[in-house]
């Protein structure tokens, strides 16, 4: 823990997982570097003080309606949190302002999607720092939207989805990271936010490290002439079991002393992460791969995963005892203490960047299945860029399924895949370490916001 600087920090995340998790990470890590630190959430997904003793939190009414609030168009949320957050952040941050019986401000931190965020700190005269909670290099794709709708990529048409998309080698037009929305424009708003709009923000912190996406670091560096901070992965700088207090669900930690009774490597981790969800085709093709790949596994699914079901209701009945304990339901897991355990050979994700990050840092290869957004770059890095994973190009289907489950867990090619994610489990350990890249961002991060003039 370094010294007290006498500079209070105020964050605000936007109330979704992925978002929530890296941006208290970050608070954690600002707070040894000798910050105080107030986080302003949302009600909506709400966050729990007690778990964070030594921050000061302050709740805004989102004004939700019960309906608006349980909608599963993410955009449609998204929109509605951005019209209706705005005024109460003012109130609330006007009013932290104003007290000068603590620590002097130093500047705000919050997500780009909260895209009201520049004008209320510009009206309050404080300086807006961004943290990006998904990679730079779906955040460089995002960049070059103007490009790839001049060049007709997008829309994107379903007869060229497999078409390269040749600017931005390796991804095809099926990897570019778009959002399915009934007004197209919602989700252009959000492109903006993600690029054109930083630039008037004091700098972008990513949950990167430098060896990882250092082309699409140094594009972002050339493009967006704001200060770029790459100084994750933040979950390292910190013992795994102490960074679970940030999750939304109750994380079952049986699976854990499951794991712990079962071989090295032999268990195909499948999580799909907080929002994405498949129909009852989808759900029962996933089921019937795992029982038939006769491999270990250990699977969370989500309350909500199915749509328009509760829970496991589309099992059929007797599918859970035919596995004969070869395989473990969860609702929800401790994710990074999952990834982290000798048991666990392959992770069959989603890839949300928090989930890619934490496989990566634990040496894990994967399976990837992306539904949307920059999910979509990710899976196509993995497989293609980093080659340690394998991407299910046919979508949810057995035989595809089945054919990776056996290259990754028992042909020679997943021992080739295993080697090259160690070493970058390896290069993501040292890039923390004193001297490396995002140890001495991260000086670079704390001297910045010294210098802001508030
Ligand atoms: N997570 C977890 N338990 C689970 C599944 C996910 O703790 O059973 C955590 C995971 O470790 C990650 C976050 O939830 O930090 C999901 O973020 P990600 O960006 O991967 O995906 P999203 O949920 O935003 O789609």
């Amino acid at each position: 823990m370094e010294q007290r600087k006498g500079r209070r920090l105020i964050l605000f995340p936007l109330p979704f997982q992925g978002h929530i998790n890296p941006m208290l990470e970050l608070a954690n890590i600002l707070y040894r570097k000798g910050f105080s630190i107030t986080i302003i959430h949302t009600n909506f997904n709400s966050l729990n003080p007690s778990t964070h003793p030594h921050f000061t939190f302050h709740s805004i009414s989102d004004n939700l309606s019960e309906s608006e609030a349980a909608d599963k168009d993410i955009l449609l949320l998204l929109s509605n949190l951005n019209a209706k957050c705005c005024e109460p952040f003012r109130e609330c941050l006007a009013t932290l302002l104003s007290n000068v019986t603590e620590e002097p401000v130093a500047c705000l931190i919050c997500d780009p999607l909260f895209d009201f965020t520049q004008s209320v700190a510009d009206s309050l005269k404080l300086p807006r720092i961004l943290l990006r909670t998904g990679g730079a290099s779906s955040t460089a794709v995002y960049s070059s939207f103007p490009l790839l709708r001049e060049k007709g990529y997008i829309p994107k048409q379903d007869s060229r989805l497999e078409e390269p998309v040749t600017e931005l080698s390796p991804l095809r037009v099926k990897d570019l990271p778009m959002i399915n929305s009934s007004e197209p424009e919602r989700f252009y708003k959000l492109v903006r936010a993600l690029s054109y709009d930083t630039k008037d923000s004091y700098g972008f912190i990513f949950n990167t490290f430098e060896d990882l996406e250092q082309h699409a670091l140094a594009t972002i560096r050339k493009e967006f002439h704001i200060p770029i901070f790459p100084i994750g992965p933040f979950h390292k700088y910190f013992p795994a079991a102490s960074s679970s207090s940030t999750s939304l669900l109750s994380q079952d930690q049986s699976c854990i002393s499951w794991l712990n009774t079962q071989p090295p490597k032999s268990v195909i981790y499948v999580s799909f992460g907080s929002i994405a969800a498949v129909n009852e085709a989808q759900f029962l093709e996933i089921a019937w791969a795992l029982a038939s790949s006769k491999q270990l596994f250990l699977w969370v699914v989500r309350p909500g995963l199915v749509h328009g079901s509760e829970w496991l209701e589309p099992l059929p009945s007797g599918f859970l005892e035919s596995l004969n304990g070869m395989g473990q339901i969860v609702k929800w897991a401790p994710q990074k203490e999952v990834l982290a355990h000798q048991a666990v050979g392959v992770f069959w994700t989603h890839n949300g960047w928090n989930s890619t990050l934490e496989s990566i840092c634990e040496g894990v290869p994967m399976i990837c299945i992306p539904f949307s957004a920059d999910q979509m770059v990710n899976a196509r890095y993995v497989s293609d860029v980093w080659k340690i994973g394998l991407r299910l190009e046919l979508g949810i289907n057995r035989g595809e399924i089945d054919r990776a489950i056996r290259r990754l867990m028992i042909e020679k090619e997943g021992q080739a895949i295993r080697g090259r994610v160690s070493k970058l489990k390896d290069m993501a350990n040292l890039c923390l370490k004193q001297g490396g890249s995002s140890y001495q961002s991260l000086d670079g991060l704390v001297n910045h916001i010294l210098s802001l003039e508030f």
